[in-house]
């Protein structure tokens, strides 16, 4: 990875934006190398390699948009409806060999290639047949119906771009170009650790003052949807040797090493000694809540983000902080999700020059505007206040005094882990 530059470090001081430190994070790691091919079956969610250039038009031919008559537009009337002989039959799959189309309505049906010199379809449910004689309305446009070649995208233009996170509807497109695998980036690895005595693993006795370890779940299935590939591995205790030991012997094996908790100033936050003493250290302070600390820095040449205990604040951290890096180890962009206008369903104070994150649930109002519920328990370690609501709203780093009906950005869970 790039070095921390002193910069870097300068910012233990300062307050930093979430663009800022997404911005750095991602600006700190190069894509990582290797190049695989795989199956378009198994491409969902991969990051293409190679721009992806068609190899062929789309549709390859032309034909018909709609069960009809195909015509020459030239041929109908200039006013008034047009009679035409129905001459010929074109299915779907059938090639339109040399069907003369001069003067005459050929059937088609959707999908179907147009029969050359045609070049315009009426809709079947528009046409009335009189003895083998297609009556047609008057006031269709020139190539009404009709799907030209290329249409859709044409040979040699650029149908998907490197550095692409593959989405269904990409895997469409390649499909219906008839390609049947991609190169793709491999998926960056990266390592997911626990950090705390009071941690037990789910499935163990729990012993008294401790919890059941909920950041690990939560990392997993992020790291996944964020496109990487997760190393678990287990809880680390409070303790620097141990956990200076096991952070170097992961970061041999991946591109990345997360941990949650340990990262704040108390006595028994061992992790930010532990990197140092395998690696070096910038103490993030993020301007936003719930959310800071964030520990960002290196175990040997890897990697380290050390994101904060509390489930809520690692959920925060996560998207917007863990996953622009992922997003570019992984040889793409994260892209900030289009957050929605809606309307606080309550007042709010904060304090200035600090980005809150307030969890809520949408409720649909008179009008049609959506009104954001504030879930009534707000602290950073309430899990059910993610699971019972539907995103956050954001409210931005100069705002303090909100009135109810205040219009903020609402970003959905399903956006942010998408
Ligand atoms: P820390 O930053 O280590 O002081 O942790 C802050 C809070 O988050 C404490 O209440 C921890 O018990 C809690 N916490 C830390 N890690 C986890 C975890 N993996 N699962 C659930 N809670 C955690
Ligand atoms: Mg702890």
């Amino acid at each position: 990875m790039a070095q921390l530059s002193r910069d870097d470090e300068a910012f233990g001081g300062a307050l930093m934006t979430l663009e800022q430190a997404g911005a750095r994070v991602a600006a700190l790691v190069e894509p990582v190398a290797g190049i695989e091919r795989v199956a378009l079956a198994q491409a969902d969610g991969r990051v293409l390699a190679e721009d992806v250039l068609a190899p062929c038009d789309l549709p390859p031919f032309a034909n018909s948009a709609v069960d009809g008559y195909a015509v020459r537009f030239a041929d109908l009337a200039a006013a008034g409806p047009s009679r035409m002989p129905v001459a010929g039959r074109i299915p779907a799959g059938a090639d339109a060999g040399s069907i003369a189309t001069q003067g005459v309505a050929v059937r088609v049906f959707t999908g179907a290639p147009m029969p050359d010199g045609a070049d315009t379809v009426f809709m079947q449910e528009d046409v009335t047949l009189e003895d083998g004689v297609a009556i047609l309305p008057p006031g269709l446009r020139d190539g009404a119906n009709a799907r030209p070649a290329g249409e859709d995208i044409t040979r040699g233009a650029l149908a998907a771009p490197a550095g692409l996170r593959l989405r269904p509807q990409d895997l469409a497109l390649l499909s219906a170009l008839g390609l049947t695998e991609v190169a793709v980036r491999r998926r960056p690895r990266v390592a997911v650790f626990s950090t705390g005595d009071e941690l037990t693993e789910p499935g163990q006795p729990l012993a008294p003052a401790a919890i059941y370890d909920a950041n690990r779940a939560l990392l997993r299935a992020m790291v996944e949807r964020a496109g990487a590939e997760v190393i678990d591995l287990g809880i680390l205790r409070d303790d620097r040797g141990s956990l200076a030991r096991r952070l170097a012997e992961a970061a041999g094996g991946c591109d990345l090493v997360l941990t949650s908790g340990g990262v704040s100033t108390g006595e028994e936050d061992h992790v930010k000694a532990a990197v140092e003493q395998v690696g070096a250290l910038a103490f993030w302070r993020i301007g936003i809540k719930p959310g800071r600390p964030v520990a960002l820095g290196r175990v040997g040449e890897t990697p380290f983000i050390g994101l904060p205990g509390n489930p809520v604040a690692v959920f925060v951290t996560f998207a917007f902080v863990a996953r622009a890096m992922i997003a570019r180890l992984a040889g793409t962009e994260h892209t900030r999700p289009v957050a929605l206008s809606v309307r606080l369903g309550f007042p709010y104070r904060k304090k200035e020059g600090r980005r809150e994150y307030v969890r809520v649930s949408l409720e649909p109002s008179a009008n049609g505007v959506m009104v954001a519920r504030k879930h009534p328990q707000d602290g950073a370690g309430v899990l059910t206040s993610l699971t019972r609501t539907d995103g956050l709203v954001e409210l931005a780093e100069d705002l303090t005094v909100m009135g109810e009906g205040t219009v903020v950005p609402f970003l959905a869970y399903g956006l942010l882990f998408g």
